[in-house]
């Protein structure tokens, strides 16, 4: 990662050093470069150039305002789960029109909100979720532009929790109906079919899934295009995977090669815009969350560094298995020993890593790697711990975008009894 490395001896995060952000803001505090988040948004831009494509950032991966100005300054389009993450893109002046709103569970009211704000496009999961949102858009007087999220069967081959493209999955409707419900779709008056939609999982390590998904998906809008319905856009979702420890997921631009070959043998170029919804592939590797050793405790069995980040500000590890790279920010020059890292919470779960071969003591500085995806976004406040400060850096600045929280907040919406 070039934006995160050891200069004389320590850890910066591009011309910043880490200590000095530590020293600063506190630990623990997530840490983002703002060049790497730029870099990899132009990676797919470029990649995509001449052709009509827009690359919506999934703001679920990581919603703080900062990324998602920094993507709309990038001429990015958004994929939302929620009003939540609607209003996050208003605040930051993005426009509603480049706005796809994803989601199994879309209430009334996050539909009202959301045709009230002008958002581009509803991708629909069921049948009953496009009566109401039908319902909702007529009562308004307007139409919601819709395109069907189908589930293509496809296996993504990744972890089971964030596989969402297999038949058994609650995700999208099944490939085998989606006809059907065009159909009534393309007959329901608050409804304006637009598009067609896939995503099928995430942290997708191969370019094979990903063809055999589109190769579903352009199946099915040949069958459309037969029965009279004639769409305007293909999404293919997002899901790229980003490298953790070992894995090695094709480059941006080779994705996006491949599945344009593939389109392109299947319809005549510029028939219909490209949509993607990448969050991971964004933001995953351009992140980090700086932790201080507290202790050093050795049972005998095992030898831990307890540090003072801990599960509710990282919790990919116990919930996935997830494995972050572990890194000192000032590395000792001693014999290195295994190390469990965990942190304060009172659960065993409460591990970030495990047997990783480091010389540290109390007062150390430790960088978890790949922490800009599903890290602060998943965070909780266990424990009644105020969550991590978030730290953008860009060259040689370094802003707070988010406050560490502080402890009276964490029971302000509280009330004893009376
Ligand atoms: C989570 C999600 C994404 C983003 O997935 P990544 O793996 O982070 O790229 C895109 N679209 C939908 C519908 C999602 O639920």
């Amino acid at each position: 990662m070039p934006w995160y490395d050891h200069r004389n001896g320590e850890l910066f995060a591009e011309a910043v050093r880490l200590a000095d952000i530590a020293e600063r803001y506190g630990t623990p505090t997530f840490v983002y470069s703002a060049s790497a988040i730029r870099n990899a948004y132009r990676e797919f831009a470029k990649a995509c150039a001449g052709r009509r494509v827009t690359i919506c950032y999934a703001l679920k991966a990581n919603s703080n305002l900062a990324v998602v100005d920094l993507l709309a300054r990038e001429g990015a389009g958004f994929d939302i789960v929620s009003a939540g993450e609607l209003r996050r893109v208003l605040a930051v002046g993005g426009d509603p029109a480049r706005v796809v709103f994803s989601g199994v569970g879309k209430s009334a009211a996050e539909m009202r909100e959301a045709l009230e704000a002008g958002v581009g496009c509803f991708n629909v999961e069921s049948d009953s979720e496009l009566e109401r949102l039908s319902e909702v858009a007529q009562a308004l007087g307007r139409r919601a532009a819709v395109s069907l999220r189908v589930n293509p069967d496809v296996d993504a081959r990744t972890h089971p929790y964030i596989s969402t493209g297999l038949r058994q999955n609650k995700f999208g409707i099944a490939h085998g109906r989606a006809r059907a419900t065009y159909r009534r779709a393309a007959g329901l008056p608050g409804i304006d079919v637009v598009g067609i939609d896939c995503h099928i999982g995430s942290q997708i390590t191969e370019i094979a899934p990903f063809l055999a998904a589109a190769d579903r998906v352009a199946d099915l809008v040949d069958e459309l295009r037969a029965d009279g319905i004639e769409l305007r856009h293909i999404d293919l979702g997002g899901g790229l995977g980003v490298r953790y420890r070992d894995e090695d997921p094709p480059s941006r631009q080779a994705l996006m090669q491949a599945i344009f070959e593939r389109l392109d043998s299947r319809f005549e170029a510029g028939r219909y815009e490209i949509m993607f919804e990448f969050g991971r592939a964004l933001v995953g590797n351009a992140g980090l969350l700086l932790t201080r050793v507290e202790y050093i405790k050795d049972t005998g069995e095992r030898r831990f560094a307890i540090v003072d980040a801990a599960m509710n500000d990282l919790i990919r590890p116990s919930l996935y298995d997830a494995w972050h790279g572990v890194v000192p920010v000032r590395p000792r020059a001693g014999a290195t020993l295994p190390h469990d890292i965990v942190g304060p919470v009172c659960e065993s779960g409460d591990w970030l890593a495990r047997e990783r071969m480091l010389c540290v003591e109390p007062g150390d500085l430790l960088a978890f790697e790949s922490a800009g995806a599903y890290a602060m976004v998943m965070s909780s406040n266990y424990n009644s711990r105020g969550r991590a400060a978030e730290v953008m850096v860009d060259g040689d600045r370094a802003q707070l975008v988010r406050e560490r929280e502080s402890l009276e907040s964490l029971y302000a919406l509280e009330r004893t009894l009376k």
